[in-house]
């Protein structure tokens, strides 16, 4: 698809372009708490009435003067526009470049110097049911990214009864054999609308992650309701930000 929106963070000098749509078909895509249970997964809603064009996103960039920035999704390597304007943000702007989230499907890409992986299950038929596609590509596609000299986080949503501490670990552990020092991010799954799968406890939480700590050093955890989902700004001041074009 396309991007549609660029939102820039004044107090933290970051701009992000996000995009519309996505390759995967996850059905606890947390976009869905936005969409509903009919909303394709990866799609902002309401659908955007409009997108950008190159030269309306790097004037919108230029007028701000980011020390970074962000692309998002969906999925953000679903635009075409992508390749051009991380060539426009790297060597015109000069500044760093990042995949706010990605499921990790294009990685690595020229003049991109960072990405947060969402990797979504450690068993080849857990992902592939999860999220429609195979697994290995993924992971392949993390390694050699990281070998590259990529600045690479890592998170998973921890599903119980369908990903549990197993799958986490697992994760983990392959994480470990790359470095120890990548960051991993254990984010409790939040109800969307027309899933059954319930959130875990406080309590698995915490086992998620220590069992990680057995392998990564910087292990981090998030644990929202759907509400805290909805208004992150409420939280974080990197999330309170204006729309530039
Ligand atoms: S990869 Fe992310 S944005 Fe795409 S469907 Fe899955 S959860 Fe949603």
């Amino acid at each position: 698809m396309a991007f549609y929106k660029i939102t820039h963070n004044e107090k933290h000098r970051f701009a992000t372009l996000h995009n519309y749509g996505c390759t995967f078909r996850c059905s606890i895509c947390s976009y869905k708490l936005r969409s509903g249970a009919d909303g394709r997964p990866g799609q902002a809603y309401p659908r955007p009435t409009r997108f950008l064009g190159i030269d309306q996103m790097k004037k919108a960039l230029q007028a701000v003067s980011p020390e970074k920035v962000f692309f998002m999704g969906g999925e953000p390597t679903v635009a075409p526009e992508l390749p051009e304007m991380l060539d426009f943000v790297k060597n015109t702007l000069g500044v760093h470049t990042c995949l706010g989230h990605t499921n990790g499907s294009m990685l690595p890409l020229a003049n991109l110097d960072g990405a947060n992986v969402g990797l979504k299950a450690w068993d080849p038929k857990v992902h592939l049911e999860y999220t429609g596609k195979p697994k290995q590509l993924i992971f392949d596609n993390f390694a050699a990214a990281f070998q590259k000299g990529m600045d690479l986080k890592a998170n998973i949503v921890f599903v119980p009864g369908l990903i549990d501490v197993d799958q986490i670990e697992a994760v983990a552990a392959w994480l470990a054999t790359l470095s120890r020092e990548i960051p991993f991010h254990i984010m409790g799954y939040i109800p969307v609308p027309g899933q059954s799968y319930k959130p875990p406890t406080t309590e698995q939480m915490n086992v998620a992650e220590q069992t990680c700590r057995r392998h990564l050093t910087c292990v981090a955890v998030s644990h929202l309701t759907s509400q805290q989902a909805l208004d992150l700004s409420a939280r974080d001041d990197r999330f309170a930000v204006r729309q530039i074009a």
